[in-house]
């Protein structure tokens, strides 16, 4: 057996005292005297219990893995089905979460980016003074940065100028990074203060990489707009279809929306079921707040309105 040293899953609290009093038998189910929380021995002891074969985090080498990466996106699409999986017993990687979760968000930013500058290059046969440096630079960055100029000025880098791409930032957006850093911050805020949320830092940090996720998304509207651009521009004349475009402006609300409520659920499932905090409402619903305060900090300071009111001067 491999030797490991008897934490609880949950607080990491060390356990070895409580086997120490083992003296003629066993008991199969064991409770952390720090947090409260009931597991079983069987996992606290035998670390090959502790691995999922579907899970990104649980892979040994640092190598890409397609097939294990899509089957872990698949799981974390439905965070109760994901934390009805993965139990506080499972071994957490966080570092694999945060590599797993660069490598998503990463992905589709960077095909967003490889599509826009094809794109550019088409147009650029049809019309030569589109093939700008600020053209083929705003390609990589559109998500978060445009060179119109439009939003907040946040960089000068050589004769290239960004600004804050927020003028096409819907409140959902606002909503998720809100909640991905006020959930996490709050909780480890929580965990030092409150024995009923005692949490390794570990598990937060594994929460907070996850929920970064639809981050993702918010290129998604712009890698199809660019899949769209490039079909048109590699036809002479260019072609107007417009299947996609269409697609996008009508979607990108529901996508937002959809986003939003994912992080809600994701956070749900994360107190109630894979952290097991009781009250979980209580919990969750103090969270919620400060991160709703944090989120609308933001939308206040950095959204449409204002901007528009800025620009306005
Ligand atoms: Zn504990």
């Amino acid at each position: 057996m491999d030797a490991r040293t008897p934490d609880c899953p949950r607080c990491g609290y060390d356990q070895s005292g409580e086997v120490v009093r083992w003296t003629e038998s066993c008991p199969l189910q064991g409770k952390c005297p720090e947090c409260g929380l009931e597991f079983a021995w069987a996992d606290v002891l035998l670390p090959e219990r502790s691995r999922l074969t579907w899970m990104y985090e649980h892979k040994r080498d640092w190598s890409p893995a397609l097939g294990r990466a899509m089957r872990t996106l698949a799981n974390l699409a439905l965070p109760w089905r994901f934390w009805a999986r993965v139990t506080l017993a499972h071994e957490v990687r966080p570092w694999r979460a945060l590599w797993f979760a660069v490598l998503i968000i990463g992905g589709v930013w960077f095909v967003t980016g490889v599509l826009g500058t094809l794109g550019i290059w088409a147009i650029g046969r049809h019309y030569p003074y589109y093939l700008t440096a600020n053209n083929f630079a705003e390609a990589w960055v559109w998500p978060v940065m445009n060179t119109v100029g439009v939003g907040l000025r946040v960089a000068n880098i050589g004769p290239l100028s960004f600004a804050l791409n927020i003028e096409h930032w819907g409140a959902a957006v606002f909503l998720v990074v809100g909640f991905w850093v006020g959930m996490p911050a709050v909780l480890c805020l929580l965990s030092t203060t409150r024995q009923i949320s005692a949490v390794r830092g570990a598990h937060i940090a594994r929460a907070a990489c996850y929920a970064a996720l639809p981050l993702a998304a918010i290129a998604l509207p712009r890698l199809l707009m660019n899949v769209e651009i490039l079909i048109n521009a590699a036809q002479n004349p260019p072609g107007r279809w417009q299947a996609l475009s269409w697609l996008v402006r009508h979607g990108s609300t529901p996508l937002g929306v959809a986003s939003a409520a994912w992080t809600l659920l994701w956070w749900w499932f994360t107190i109630s079921r894979g952290l097991r905090l009781a009250p979980a409402w209580l919990v969750f619903g103090l969270l919620c707040t400060c991160s709703v305060l944090l989120s609308l900090v933001l939308l206040v300071s950095l959204g449409t309105v204002p901007v528009q009111w800025i620009l306005a001067f």
